[in-house]
């Protein structure tokens, strides 16, 4: 039986059609509808925010609540390489200038300590990105966003029902996007949301993710079409149900691989996180030193059908199409550059077994 490097969470199939069933009464399938309604404030609820608006998926989420906030063209946005393409491509796609940070070497994240280096006068924000379930740190990104009037809008979607100091991820910075994509702990099929406290972006929001009409005679942006429709909701109602239970299974599993891989040279793991309640969205591990290479643990597995994913790899701003940015290049971030060749992350899902663990750790190890 192969492993793949993830499986998406479902409910029982019972569960879903009792969900869809009155779809087939209402005859209201998107357009913020009885579902996507019941998810909005089923999400209010679980990730402890005053403020969350949903979209079909989380790329768009995260494009148009960086254009809500307005910025002019050109300016700009200190971010990370070390994340999916989204999250760069989301900054560019707004018309500003994605500037990488490197990461720290401990959590993955972006390194707080090299930010003030990178800030100019044409710098409107800070898109950090929270990886693994790993939070970045939030306390020093606040403060420097304060001390230079910065914008914050975290790349949440690895970190959805994290928690710093008890206090939920989706309440740091201006704003947060979530992903709710099939691969993600949390799914809608595909899906995501933006969270925020300030109020007025409800409204912005709204309208922009269904072509910028504020009512059906008023088009107040030029927008596009970003809704999240009621079967995706649906699955999320369901999903939400078992969230606790799901992240639970996975840490289980997360606890099996420490144990197996936690003692061995050339191994390394990220530390646990100190104040961090995490969601144990990916389990990475990096091989620097070690016997085998990345690379040849990856075909290893491989050939004993196990799929494990080079996540994040490669670096964002190696990337063909933003060669011709001058803030490009791999060997500006040589931290993430370091990492990005080293690092795997291994299968992990809910339902994982022990004994599935044990293999893979048993390749690994051999
Ligand atoms: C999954 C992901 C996204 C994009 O989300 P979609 O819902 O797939 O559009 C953005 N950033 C990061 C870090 C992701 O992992």
């Amino acid at each position: 039986m192969s492993i793949n490097v993830t499986r998406s969470s479902m409910p029982n199939y019972e569960e879903y059609c009792e969900e869809i069933k009155e779809l087939w009464d209402s005859r209201w399938l998107t357009n913020n509808g009885a579902k996507h309604k019941q998810l909005e404030a089923d999400l209010k609820k679980y990730l402890n925010t005053k403020g969350v608006t949903l979209f079909t998926n989380g790329h768009l989420a995260l494009e148009i609540v960086i254009e809500a906030m307005n910025f002019p063209k050109g300016s700009e946005v200190i971010t990370t390489p070390f994340t999916f393409a989204s999250t760069t491509h989301a900054i560019a796609r707004n018309g500003l200038v994605p500037v990488f940070c490197d990461i720290n070497p401990i959590d993955y994240t972006i390194d707080v300590t090299k930010i003030e280096s990178l800030i100019t006068d044409k710098t409107v924000a800070i898109v950090p990105v929270h990886v693994y379930g790993n939070m970045c740190d939030v306390e020093m990104i606040d403060a420097i966003a304060k001390k230079h009037n910065l914008k914050v809008i975290y790349d949440s979607a690895h970190a959805f029902g994290v928690k710093y100091k008890g206090v939920s991820s989706a309440n740091f910075g201006d704003a947060s996007m979530f992903s709710f994509h099939a691969t993600k702990v949390f799914n809608t099929i595909e899906g995501g949301a933006v969270t925020y406290n300030d109020s007025s972006l409800e409204v912005v929001l709204t309208d922009m993710k269904n072509f910028g009409l504020h009512t059906p005679e008023e088009g107040i942006y030029v927008s596009g079409n970003a809704k999240m429709n009621e079967f995706q909701a649906a699955m999320g109602i369901c999903n939400l149900r078992h969230i606790d239970e799901e992240i639970a299974k996975r840490g289980r599993a997360v606890a099996r691989y420490r144990e197996r891989l936690g003692n061995t040279n050339g191994i390394i793991l990220c530390p646990i996180q100190e104040n961090v309640e995490t969601n144990y969205a990916y389990f990475p591990v990096v091989f620097d030193g070690y016997k085998y290479t990345r690379d040849e643990i990856f075909e290893k597995l491989k050939a004993n059908d196990i799929i494990a994913r080079k996540y994040f790899y490669p670096l964002i701003n190696g990337f063909e199409c933003y060669k011709n940015l001058e803030t490009a290049g791999e060997e500006k971030t040589p931290v993430a550059k370091h990492i990005a060749n080293r690092v795997l992350t291994l299968p992990l899902y809910a339902d994982l077994t022990i004994e599935d663990v044990d293999k893979i750790c048993d390749i690994i190890l051999n």
